[in-house]
């Protein structure tokens, strides 16, 4: 038996198609067949060559995704929550394992310099060849975490469980958001809205947007948030005024920056009160800088946070959220346009172009079309 799965032949190339054997999973494997993956900012990167892969050239792609389990290895009967695993049951898994064994790892951090270790070396060449969510198989290596969801949870809508609700709700989490806290979010991507919905669950008293493209400002009241700023009407410092003026004068609690554009932090940090905590997550280039003047953040006892990935409390979380509240967000608006397997170059290409800038969620692929 052959399945398809999409690979880059080498940095800066479309995908292809290619079609390899699908091998029977080790004793602590799982294989999955994918139901449908969604298209991550940092597959983007990837493809463009501006990020490595963690996989070798030819690589396969793709992290944020949902299956169902297609055959389970004889020593891994049970998801990561100890319930038992069934051929059939619809899944999400973590796309990262840490090792379990650095400092980073002993410390409780989920930034784990090996968390790609165990697949870094292989090509899509290599069994089990489906190491990438845009293909009809993946393989769950051993002591990667793995949970079952309702199975009547939507696969377009749990499709980013695993990345973008993930770390947006863990984000949340880093910054310590309390009851009645201001939030402001610096770009309403997916992960920005995700941010938005998950911050007004968490009981922030006031969410704000930060954000340039008119449909996500649009969008961003129905998931939750109380202001929008348009980045296009103002200057740095007339939102920094606005932020002032939202928060009753003082700054906000949180900022969580989602924007994946540097210059945004310089300005997200004056949007604090004293003692409020900065969190970074969009911004993932090697070599991007920007100048921060460290004054504002010593005399103000600002806390600036970095975040990567998360540990293993979150995606069955992030998953149970989605099927909670999957009433009170319109999450299927995220889902800007779905593409099957064969015309994912179409779901990426060209990401510069104006429809990228203007996607208000999610590009999903569908792998069962
Ligand atoms: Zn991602
Ligand atoms: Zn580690």
């Amino acid at each position: 038996m052959n399945g398809r799965i999409a690979y880059v032949a080498a940095k800066g190339e479309p995908f292809r198609i290619g079609e390899f054997p699908v091998v029977d999973p080790k004793a602590h494997q799982v294989r999955v067949r994918i139901l449908a993956a969604g298209v991550c900012g940092s597959d983007v990167h990837q493809v463009k060559g501006a990020v490595p892969f963690p996989n070798r050239y030819p690589s396969a792609a793709g992290h944020e995704m949902i299956g169902e389990v297609d055959a389970i290895g004889s020593a891994r009967p049970l998801d990561s929550l100890g319930r038992e695993l069934h051929v059939g049951d619809k899944v999400v898994f973590a796309y990262f394992r840490p090792c379990g064994e650095c400092p980073a790892c002993a410390a409780g951090s989920p930034a784990c310099p090996n968390r790609y270790a165990a697949r870094g070396g292989l090509s899509v060449e290599d069994a089990p060849h489906f190491l990438g969510a845009f293909g009809d198989y993946y393989f769950i290596l051993a002591e990667q975490w793995i949970y079952k969801v309702p199975e009547d949870l939507p696969v377009d809508i749990a499709a980013p469980a695993n990345c973008a609700v993930s770390q947006a709700l863990y984000a949340l989490d880093r910054a310590g958001v309390k009851l009645g806290d201001s939030v402001v979010i610096q770009g309403l991507g997916g992960l920005g809205i995700y941010a938005t919905a998950i911050a007004r669950d968490m009981g922030a008293g006031r969410v704000i947007g930060v954000e340039a493209v008119k449909e996500r400002l649009e969008i961003a009241s129905r998931f939750g948030a109380d202001d929008v700023i348009d980045v296009k009407a103002g200057t740095p410092e007339q939102r920094i005024a606005e932020v002032q003026r939202m928060t009753g004068g003082w700054g906000a609690d949180v900022v969580i920056e989602m924007a994946g554009v540097p210059g945004v932090v310089p300005e997200g940090i004056q949007y604090l009160r004293p003692g409020g905590r900065y969190v970074m997550v969009g911004n993932i280039i090697a070599g991007a800088s920007v100048e921060v003047v460290p004054e504002t953040i010593v005399r103000r006892a600002r806390e600036l946070i970095g975040v990567v990935t998360y540990p293993k409390w979150v995606l069955p979380r992030a998953a149970g959220w989605l099927s909670r509240r999957r009433d009170a967000y319109p999450f299927g608006e995220l889902v800007s346009e779905t593409y099957s397997l064969e015309r994912i170059n179409d779901a990426f290409a060209p990401p510069d172009a104006a429809n990228a800038k203007t996607r208000i969620g999610r590009v999903v692929i569908d792998m069962t079309r």
